[in-house]
């Protein structure tokens, strides 16, 4: 890759800034994060185009415009702790760590948790854990959260997560079956979960229970 900064830059006003992302915030945060740097060396040269690329073990890195969409949801501030459930690559971490204080991140595949720990130390981020595990069940150490961001789709909001969220804060997480998933935004208002859904997206399934294979 010739250029990761215009190509970032590109990226971020033809995919994001046109389609109607207008957070600056969030915009800058995807013009520093370094995407090709998550991304396996076979698709390293997609790592600017507009899709999910395979990071091995069956799991893909999110579409740029997906994650810019839940980022804006969360309205994060500089002070906030976040969790994260679905490392994967660790770009949304990288990219929670620079608008967020403090980020827990729980990946359940081992060897993806481990890799994205070494790119996130390497590029220098020191404000991220990442932790191997179920994340439907949450970081219950380290609640409450101002946010929570899920990378992975479920059948239903888990309780344990809606239990970790700080009042006034904000979860954003896909939810339905293989084939259909909304967004859903939860903004915990007095004690309450207020929901509302959003736009149809397609993740890998939040899958619950211990890892079985490595493939
Ligand atoms: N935001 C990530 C997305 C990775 S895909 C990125 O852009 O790279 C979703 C990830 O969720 C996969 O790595 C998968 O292993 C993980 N995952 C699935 N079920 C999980 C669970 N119950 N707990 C934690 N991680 C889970």
């Amino acid at each position: 890759m010739d250029n990761p900064a215009a190509a970032r830059q590109f990226m971020v006003e033809s995919q994001l800034r046109a389609r109607g992302i207008a957070d600056e915030r969030v915009l800058q945060a995807m013009r520093r994060v370094p995407r090709h740097e998550f991304v396996p060396d076979p698709y390293r040269e997609h790592a600017y185009e507009d899709g999910p690329l395979p990071i091995g073990h069956g799991q893909t890195i999110s579409q740029p415009y997906v994650v810019a969409v839940m980022l804006q949801f969360l309205q994060i501030k500089p002070s906030d702790e976040i969790l994260e459930v679905g490392t994967g690559s660790g770009y949304v971490s990288a990219l929670l760590a620079d608008l967020a204080a403090e980020v827990f991140s729980i990946e359940r595949q081992p060897a993806l948790a481990q890799s994205a720990r070494d790119v996130l130390a390497w590029l220098g981020y020191k404000n991220v854990r990442i932790f191997t595990g179920d994340g439907a069940q949450g970081l219950p150490d380290a609640a409450p959260f101002d946010a929570i961001l899920v990378s992975a789709a479920a059948s239903g909001v888990p309780p344990a997560l809606l239990a970790q969220l700080r009042e006034g804060g904000r979860m954003i997480i896909p939810v339905g079956g293989l084939d259909s998933q909304q967004l859903q935004l939860i903004q915990m208002v007095a004690g309450k979960p207020v929901i509302s859904v959003h736009e149809g997206v397609r993740f890998v399934p939040l899958i619950s229970g211990k890892v079985t294979s490595e493939t």
